[in-house]
């Protein structure tokens, strides 16, 4: 067995007549994120995390976004393959971290309803996932409201190396 980790990034500037979605949670907020797929930019750095610790491409790489068929296509989705991918590397996750990078709207009373809704989308437990924010102290793109960032971080149990050459 072992152990590996993977981080992701990503950032979706605001835009009008969209729905804001964090971790596949609808946010109430008057804008949502500009995007090909819905933009979730937690769901999305959370992909890439688990992406990279199973040793696969980015996340563009498998969804791209010029792909029509993508169109408006739900992050957590994106995830559920993202985890057939992963599991077909033989690992399985041990942990999340993942942080909202922005300046509002507030994440705290959705806290729970985005942890429950990824576990849901992973199929693992609740308990494994973390998921925090924080403010630029009204520095850069995220503190002048322009955009929202998130980073995650993932650890994944792999079951040994001959996997790992499988061509996915
Ligand atoms: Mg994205």
């Amino acid at each position: 067995m072992k152990i590996r980790t993977g981080i992701g990034i990503d950032a979706h500037c605001f835009a009008e007549g969209r729905r804001l979605m964090l971790g596949g949670v609808e946010i109430e907020h008057p804008l949502g994120l500009a995007g090909h797929s819905d933009a979730d930019v937690l769901t999305h750095a959370i992909a890439d995390a688990l992406l990279g610790a199973a040793g696969l491409e980015d996340i563009g790489h498998y969804f791209p976004d010029d792909d029509p068929g993508l169109k408006d296509i739900s992050s957590l989705e994106i995830i559920r393959r993202v985890m057939e991918l992963v599991r077909r590397r033989g690992c399985e996750v041990g942990n999340i971290d993942a942080v909202l990078v922005l300046e509002e709207p507030r994440i705290a009373p959705y806290r729970e309803r985005i942890r429950s809704s990824l576990a849901g989308a992973l199929e693992i437990p609740e308990a494994d996932i973390s998921v925090r924010a924080t403010t630029t102290e009204m520095m850069g793109f995220t503190g002048r409201g322009e955009g929202i960032a998130a980073c995650a971080t993932c650890l994944v149990e792999c079951a040994g190396s001959i996997i790992m050459e499988m061509d996915l």
